[in-house]
């Protein structure tokens, strides 16, 4: 059962934000796909629900050549998905959206919602740390940006401070000769990763590894960068067994916890896996 709460519907983000300094236990709502769940089992009961959904000057998708990609907080998952530049731009942005959830909870539920939430098998953070993103946020006070992978905390958790929104992610422009790739492990199509890893792999003129990222979804408290793997593969040619490697480091420093779906270690192996697979993947596609 949903406690009584009070509704704020604000029509901008100026009344928004001011409406969120001034209510003390008040949570933010947007498309209430995680937060109702919360809710719903009793683990929060805000006094009040700020319901940005319609503020729509946080609902865009934009492209440019040199800047990249910035999309708003209160852009569906179904928008970004269906984007034709997003599709020729940044492919695995797509195909991670496919599989997100159902078609009516992407219909509704944003990428604000999804990163705010920072649940760490939530799929967008791994792709977007992969592509080197960053994410806006501000509140009363002004604005702030910072990189993506240094905004979860913890479980749940991220750097928001009080009165704080997320505002937009920055994704910069494709590099040349740059491939990415994600995966999820799940046992129900459409639902939440046991584990997830992405990798994005960067080349010389020479066809040898110059940058890679590695991000590892439900592998701990936060996404998980594997940069002792990332640097084994700076410098090197194609070559299986380095990714086999790279997959062994991220089984070894991925720190998961075991629940009613999956042993430690049966995801320990899970992510070493995925690991070696996606690091094919995006170097293939680099090439390509
Ligand atoms: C059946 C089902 C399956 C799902 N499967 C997946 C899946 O496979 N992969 C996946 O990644 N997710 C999945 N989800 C989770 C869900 O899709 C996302 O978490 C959703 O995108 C959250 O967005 P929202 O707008 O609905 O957020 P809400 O539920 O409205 O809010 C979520 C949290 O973020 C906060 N918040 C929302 N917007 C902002 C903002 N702009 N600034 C600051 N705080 C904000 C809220 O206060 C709340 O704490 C699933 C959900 C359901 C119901």
């Amino acid at each position: 059962m949903i406690n009584d709460f009070n509704y704020l519907k604000p029509d901008t983000l100026k009344e928004a934000l001011a409406m969120y300094a001034e209510h003390d236990d008040c949570k933010v709502i947007c498309g209430g796909q995680s937060l109702l769940i919360v809710m719903r089992q009793g683990m929060i009961s805000p006094e009040y629900l700020l319901d940005i959904k319609h503020v729509t000057e946080l609902d865009y998708i934009k492209f440019d050549k040199k800047d990249g990609l910035r999309i708003g907080a209160t852009t569906t998952h179904r928008e970004i998905e269906k984007f034709n530049v997003i599709k020729k731009n940044y492919p695995v942005l797509v195909s991670m959206e496919n599989k997100l959830a159902s078609i009516q909870v992407r219909n509704w539920g944003t990428i604000g919602g999804n990163l705010a939430h920072a649940d760490p098998a939530g799929d967008p953070a791994p792709v977007l740390i992969a592509l080197k993103a960053n994410i806006r946020v501000g509140g009363a006070e002004g604005d702030r940006t910072i990189l993506l992978e240094d905004f979860f905390v913890n479980y749940f958790e991220t750097a928001l401070n009080k009165g704080e929104l997320v505002l937009e992610v920055h994704v910069p422009p494709p590099e040349p000769k740059m491939g990415a790739a994600y995966q999820k492990f799940n046992l129900l199509e459409s639902d939440m990763g046991i584990v997830a890893a992405a990798a994005s792999v960067t080349l010389n003129d020479k066809g040898k590894c110059k940058d890679a990222r590695i991000v590892l979804g439900n592998a701990g408290a936060t996404p998980k960068r594997i940069k002792r793997a990332e640097e084994l593969l700076i410098g090197k040619a194609y070559d299986e067994n380095l990714f086999a490697e790279a997959g062994k480091i991220a089984s070894e420093d991925c720190e998961p916890v075991a629940d009613i779906h999956a042993s430690e270690e049966h995801r320990r192996h899970l992510l070493g896996v995925l690991t070696k697979r996606m690091l094919k993947k995006a170097w293939e596609k680099a090439r390509s």
